[in-house]
């Protein structure tokens, strides 16, 4: 029992939950998963004027939307502050701390060097030369961040620290701290930073920077742990794809790279895409109708479901298979021109004359007509796509004009006609 694996993810709740934090918290709960071990959660808020409710709600709500569910926790750092006094006094007591102008200062010994075995970057040296006796209570008695962070790591029975590279300064301090408490310090894994696709560090200004946007763009969880998973972490040079039991299998520490990492929005799209076309057209049909709040929607899904990535995409690219919308004007100037309109008056010809209204005899009728006037396939097409939906990018024509039927469809070309 004692020698199981402890680990635990320490957000300071000061807004959404980004993708870097998200990372860190999925790393976490897969070397928990993988190795029969613990997940901790503990809230580091003892930044009380941001570590508002809404914000701790905030990191809760993402975990569990990324069903990234936790053994133990939420700890409140702010609440073991009188753990955090006890530490401190009993430093100053042992002579391992000293007060200097009413903040304590550890004592750090002048020689020699604390040695962060990290699990990932190796051996990393910290010469104590270059470290001065640091503060760990201010003169209000309030305990410092690498105090409260190495006594709760302690309290807790953290076996391995896993978190962001920006960490790494901070660690010797902390095992110097635990040192003086007379304890080892856990295995640390410092992860690598990450970039966004301008190769700058990710930030708030980057597209989608926070799970909360993610999940709002209509991206699935499954998609973005594996998506977050191979944002420094590889199995083999190969593989993309990962159900979440393979990641929690193959999942290992010696695997992630000191390299920073890119999060690039465009691929998570792409991925998320795959994922969305492996659902059962029920399970997506449900999805969507939960989130736009209207039913009814399952034909329209069967045939969008090949063009979507995410949800949101659905309803701009398939909400004219339920209704009438405007025609976007930019699209109208690139298609209408040419000779289109009088296409679109042969294809309304066509059209009417198709029957049964199916999707072949469309096909047959539409593709004829392509042969007749001596035309592109999209010359045709794309009047008709522009008629029924009023742009230019729709799902399968054929099977889209076949949804709307025949009434509708003849309407929506007279409607488009009148206008030219
Ligand atoms: N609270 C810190 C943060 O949100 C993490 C501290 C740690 O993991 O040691 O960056």
């Amino acid at each position: 029992m004692s020698s199981a694996v402890r680990v635990r993810f320490a957000p300071s709740p000061t807004g959404a939950l980004h993708i870097g934090g998200a990372r860190t918290a999925l790393y976490n709960w897969l070397v928990a998963r993988g190795r029969g071990g613990t997940f901790v959660l503990r809230i580091e808020d003892t930044d009380r004027e941001r570590s508002t409710p809404e914000n701790v709600e905030q990191i809760l709500d993402a975990l569990r939307w990324l069903e990234l569910h936790w053994d133990e926790g939420p700890h409140s750092q702010s609440a073991r502050a009188g753990r955090h006094r006890e530490a401190i006094d009993r430093l100053v007591s042992e002579g391992r701390a000293y007060e200097d102008e009413g903040a304590v200062r550890l004592r750090v010994p002048d020689e020699g060097s604390t040695v962060v075995d990290d699990a990932i970057r190796g051996e990393v040296r910290f010469e104590h030369a270059a470290i001065a006796d640091f503060v760990i209570a201010r003169s209000d008695g309030s305990p410092l961040y690498n105090l409260a962070v190495a006594v709760d790591d302690l309290d807790m029975g953290i076996t391995d620290v896993v978190r962001g590279e920006d960490h790494l300064s901070n660690t010797p301090r902390q095992v110097l701290i635990l040192a003086a408490l007379g304890a080892a310090p856990p295995r640390y894994a410092h992860l690598p930073l990450l970039h966004g696709s301008d190769g700058k560090k990710l930030s708030k200004r980057h597209e989608a920077a926070s799970v909360q946007e993610l999940r709002d763009r209509g991206y699935l969880p499954a998609a973005v742990r594996n998506y977050l998973a191979l944002l420094g972490w590889g199995f083999d040079a190969e593989t993309t794809f990962f159900t979440t039991e393979e990641l929690v299998e193959r999942f290992s520490l010696d695997r992630v790279s000191r390299a920073p990492a890119v999060f690039d929005e465009k691929k998570l799209r792409w991925m998320n895409g795959r994922y969305l076309r492996e659902l059962a057209v029920e399970d997506l049909t449900r999805m969507l109708e939960e989130r736009i709040g209207r039913r009814g929607l399952a034909p329209a899904v069967a045939i969008a479901q090949e063009k979507m990535q995410t949800l949101e995409e659905f309803w701009p690219l398939a909400g004219f298979l339920l209704e009438r919308r405007e025609l976007d004007e930019r699209a109208w100037a690139k298609v209408m021109r040419d000779g289109a309109p009088e296409r679109l008056v042969r294809a309304r010809e066509a059209l009417a004359g198709v029957k049964p209204f199916a999707e072949p005899e469309i096909e047959a009728a539409l593709r004829g007509l392509v042969e007749e006037v001596g035309a592109k396939p999209g010359e045709v097409f794309q009047p008709v796509r522009l008629a029924i939906s009023g742009t230019s990018i729709s799902p399968g024509i054929f099977e889209s004009v076949a949804l709307l039927g025949q009434e509708e469809t003849l309407a929506r070309i007279d409607a488009t006609l009148a206008r030219v």
